[in-house]
Order: C-alpha cells, then sequence, then structure tokens
C-alpha cells in the first residue's frame, strides 16, 4: 500500500507561531498562565501545553492575575480591553490575517459601511471581528441571507479565514444586487486555501484519505468535506487509535492529510500507523 501525505499538511504559520508563543511564555512568564479557551483546536497539543503551565480558562472572570494568552483566531475588542483594564500580562497570539479582518471591520465601519462577515455566526473568530464593526454588522453564512437586505448605500464584504472561496464569491455576487457601492476584501488566508487545494488534489488520485485534526477544528473539517466529495472513503480522525482497518481493505493508495491545527507529531504517528496496516 502506497502512503502519500498532502504537501503544506499540518501546522500554519498561525499556528506554529500561536504556540511557539505559549510556550516561550510557559517559560518566561510566572504563574499562573491561561489561554482563553483552547488555543488552538486539537486537544492533544492543549494536553501538552497544560502540562507545561498554560491552563485554559473559558472567562477572563478566572483570571485573578499573572498571563493570558489570546489565541490565534483572536478575541473580542471587550476581551482585549478588559484584560488590560485589570493589569493582565498579555500574550497576544492572534494570527496576523485575522488581525488584517479584524482592521478591515473596524475601518470600514468607520467610512459607513454595513460590514457583512461571511462565516460561521458562532465561531470565536467571528465574534472577535464582529466586535470590532463600529455600529451594525451581519454575519452571513451563505448568499440566501442576503436577499432580504435592499437600498444599501454602503456594504463591504470580509470573510471569516478559513471559509470557503465559493461561499464568499457568492455572498459579493449577491452583495451587488441588494447595495449602490459595494467594495469586497478577500481575508480568506492563503494557508487554508492552499491546503484544500492541494488535499482535494491528493483525495482524487487514492482509494482512501484520511484528514487528521480535532473535531473541534473548524478548517479540519472542512478539509474532510472538501475530501468527501470528491473520495468518499475519506476519514476525519484526532489520532492514530481511531484508524480502522476496514477502511483500507483492497485499498493500494491512501492520501493523509492535516488541518492547519494539528501537529507534526500527530501526522507521523498516523502515517506510522497506515503503513503497518
Ligand atoms: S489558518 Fe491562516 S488565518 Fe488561521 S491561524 Fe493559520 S495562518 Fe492564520
Amino acid at each position: 500500500m502506497q502512503v502519500m501525505v498532502a504537501n503544506r499538511a499540518g501546522f500554519c504559520f498561525g499556528v506554529r507561531r500561536a504556540i511557539k508563543m505559549a510556550f516561550t511564555a510557559a517559560r518566561r512568564c510566572p504563574p499562573p498562565i491561561y489561554s482563553l479557551g483552547p488555543l488552538i483546536h486539537n486537544p492533544q497539543v492543549v494536553r501538552r501545553l497544560g502540562e507545561e503551565g498554560v491552563g485554559v480558562v473559558e472567562d477572563l472572570d478566572e483570571v485573578k492575575g499573572g498571563t493570558v494568552i489570546f489565541r490565534s483566531h483572536g478575541v473580542t475588542l471587550e476581551e482585549m480591553n478588559l484584560a488590560q483594564k485589570r493589569g493582565l500580562k498579555v500574550v497576544d497570539a492572534t494570527c496576523p490575517f485575522v488581525k488584517k479582518a479584524q482592521k478591515y471591520a473596524s475601518s470600514l465601519s468607520k467610512k459607513g459601511y454595513l460590514v457583512v462577515i461571511v462565516g460561521d455566526k458562532g465561531h470565536p473568530e467571528v465574534q472577535g471581528i464582529l466586535s470590532y464593526i463600529k455600529g451594525e454588522g451581519l454575519v452571513a453564512g451563505s448568499a440566501q441571507e442576503l436577499e432580504s437586505l435592499s437600498g444599501v448605500k454602503k456594504l463591504a464584504v470580509i470573510a471569516q479565514t478559513t471559509q470557503f472561496y465559493k461561499d464568499f464569491q457568492e455572498v459579493v455576487s449577491q452583495a451587488l444586487l441588494v447595495a449602490q457601492e459595494v467594495r469586497a476584501f478577500n481575508t480568506i488566508c492563503d494557508a487554508t486555501y492552499i491546503r484544500q487545494q492541494e488535499s482535494v488534489k491528493l483525495a482524487q488520485e487514492v482509494e482512501c484519505m484520511i484528514v487528521i485534526g480535532g473535531y473541534n477544528s473548524a478548517n479540519t473539517t472542512r478539509l474532510a468535506t472538501l475530501c468527501r466529495q470528491v473520495q468518499p472513503n475519506t476519514h476525519h480522525v484526532e489520532t492514530e487509535q481511531e484508524l480502522d482497518r476496514r477502511w483500507f481493505a483492497g485499498v493500494q493508495k491512501v492520501g493523509i492529510t492535516a488541518g492547519a491545527s494539528t501537529p507534526d507529531w500527530l501526522l507521523v504517528k498516523v502515517k506510522e500507523e497506515v503503513e503497518k496496516i
């Protein structure tokens, strides 16, 4: 059985940077150290950070002092201000690409645009970007959600960094039908796009595709969805222990890819296990 790994599988630039910042903080900052929410959407990495003394809190109210680390997909403006007001040491690991979307949200809304974020309403990154909008903002999961708008003078479209290009394009097209002036800024991250392209290409060449990453990772789940569209024998796993021999029956070529929040060591373990099968 031939096992092929997609180019650029695993940690993206922003996640690698955030992890590095967190481990550096664990070495240099006096305890307690917390990340606001799990640092990345990968339970195995979060567990390792915990062993180094980086705890997880869900709310800033739980942090009475010490250091707080903000995740690669960012926090809300209110949380940022609150941490500073309380005198906490802040390690801001927000990915520069997410920061860019936050800046567009702020500057475009200040210029009077109704800002539409193409994304998942409940996702913390989207909540963060939304908090930078002065006045009213809108989160749209699809173009249909703009259909009820009419007579908008100025409308701007940006995107959650992990969104599908197709959804972004469709929202922009719909925006042109409901607003007089439309500005669109593609804030989808290249890391996501490249991973998607290369994973789908590989899924087309193999008979079984394994996608590794946290079940709570949006970008890993999307990778699995895209791969499944071209190769129905696609399986999303978090660790090598979940591999099922039956997936590989009669299979000559297996492809492996991993989401942007999946560490290299997990990828290596899964690959070794597949090779054993
Ligand atoms: S996927 Fe892109 S935007 Fe998100 S953390 Fe990675 S590099 Fe940054």
